[in-house]
């Protein structure tokens, strides 16, 4: 069961550097009032902070869709490795924070999908041991395996990766 996950696979905003509101594409159709690119902070983010600066009233700004969603654990992950290596985005070169913003949207896919996994929604042995292994290179390195390596697994299987997404109630489906 989802709830039963260990905690590894819960979103942890507080030991995070919101990468979500940063990272990921965000669309009108997922409950955001306008469109914003991957990569680019959302407009009402506190850069300081990197935390969210309207929280309290993001529903009144029309940003419904923050609430729902999920990374799965994503975030934290990608923000522990990046304080590890002295990084917060904000102070980044644009292609190093590239590479993060790419690192949060693909750990999230592999997230999600290992949280299925466990939870016993998908039955793929061999895909767990892949993802797993991926996962702990990049919690010991800082890296992920070559871009194409992982973009051609999540390819595989991006169906079932939206459709565990949506059925979680995700509101944004990150896009590579
Ligand atoms: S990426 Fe995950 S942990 Fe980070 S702020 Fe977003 S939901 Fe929270
Ligand atoms: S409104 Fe706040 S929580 Fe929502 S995407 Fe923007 S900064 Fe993040």
């Amino acid at each position: 069961m989802l709830q039963d996950l260990p905690t590894r696979f819960r979103a942890d905003c507080g030991r995070c550097q919101a990468l979500c509101c940063v990272a990921l594409n965000l669309k009108p159709e997922n409950g955001f009032p306008e469109p914003k690119p991957p990569g680019t902070p959302c407009k009402h983010i506190d850069t300081r902070r990197m935390k969210c600066g309207i929280w309290k009233e993001r529903e009144a700004h029309g940003f419904t869709g923050c609430a729902p969603y999920d990374c799965f654990g994503a975030g934290q992950l990608v923000s522990k490795v990046m304080t590890k290596r002295g990084m917060k985005w904000p102070k980044l070169d644009p292609a190093t924070a590239d590479r993060c913003y790419d690192d949060m949207r693909r750990l999230m896919r592999i997230h999600v999908m290992l949280a299925y996994l466990h939870a016993g929604e998908v039955e793929d042995p061999s895909l767990l041991a892949n993802l797993e292994a991926i996962v702990e290179s990049y919690t010991r390195t800082g890296f992920l395996p070559p871009p194409d390596q992982v973009i051609r697994m999540l390819m595989m299987h991006n169906a079932s990766v939206i459709a565990i997404f949506k059925a979680a109630g995700g509101g944004i489906i990150p896009q590579d």
